[in-house]
């Protein structure tokens, strides 16, 4: 088994809010594998690249010419770089690059580079992962597997109401129809499409709020999780 709490679920279910705070009250480090799939993202626009079908040669070029890995900086503290410096998360969660992220997930180049990084992560120690494919992909052995999920409307709303990612005359419509499209791309792709593993613990959080999902998966894992495992 590996030590890691896989959170896997579709655009905006509330994964990064919970995950972060999951793995502050173990003190355990948190890595967002969405924000690496963003961050190739915005590579390949800086690379000119922009076609719905980009050519897998021109990724793996890509993907062969830069690094982008999680590092902890001065303080100690896990940040994303891209070719050694950190990250801008404002550039990295733009509308552009929401648009276009899962275009370029879908390669084989680039999920073959980012998850070969992803599994070196297991040397920081106890970690929690996020994205769409890690406990039937990354680390199918995880010890905990959850699947966040939420209704299209609610994920709309709460996206609508975070801003940042969402164009600016966004409507809840619009932008439930762009989380619709991602999700669709994410879900039909055929290398390790988005989906719940087998022995994932499934929660909706239509109906509950950030607090309630927390304590469910914190009451979850305080009567499994080991912590001399860290
Ligand atoms: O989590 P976030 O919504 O930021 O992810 C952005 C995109 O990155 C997803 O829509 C998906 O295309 C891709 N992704 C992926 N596999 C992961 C995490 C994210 O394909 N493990």
């Amino acid at each position: 088994m590996d030590n890691v709490i896989a959170i896997d679920g579709p655009a905006a279910s509330g994964k990064s809010t919970i995950a972060n705070q999951v793995a502050q009250r173990l003190g355990i480090y948190y890595i967002n594998t969405g924000n690496m799939y963003r961050g190739a993202t915005l590579l390949a626009l800086e690379n000119n690249i922009t076609s719905e079908t980009p050519s897998e040669k021109e990724l793996e070029k890509l993907a062969s010419d830069n690094q982008i890995t999680y590092e902890k900086d001065k303080s100690g503290k896990l940040v994303l770089t891209i070719n050694g410096k950190e990250a801008d998360l404002d550039k990295i969660r733009s509308p552009e690059v929401t648009l276009y992220v899962s275009v370029i997930s879908k390669s084989n180049a680039i999920r073959n580079w980012l998850v070969r990084e992803q599994r070196k992560m297991t040397s920081l120690g106890y970690i929690l992962m996020e994205g769409r494919d890690i406990g039937t992909n990354v680390f199918p052995n995880a010890r905990y597997k959850f699947f966040l999920t939420a209704s299209p409307e609610i994920r709309a709303i709460r996206r609508l109401s975070q801003g940042g990612e969402t164009p600016k005359n966004a409507t809840v419509a619009s932008v439930a129809r762009d989380i619709a499209l991602r999700d669709e791309l994410d879900s039909k792709r055929a290398i390790a499409p988005l989906r719940k593993a087998d022995d994932a613990i499934l929660l909706d959080s239509s109906h509950l709020s950030i607090d309630e999902v927390l304590n469910k998966i914190m009451t979850l894992l305080r009567e499994n999780y080991d912590l001399t495992k860290k």
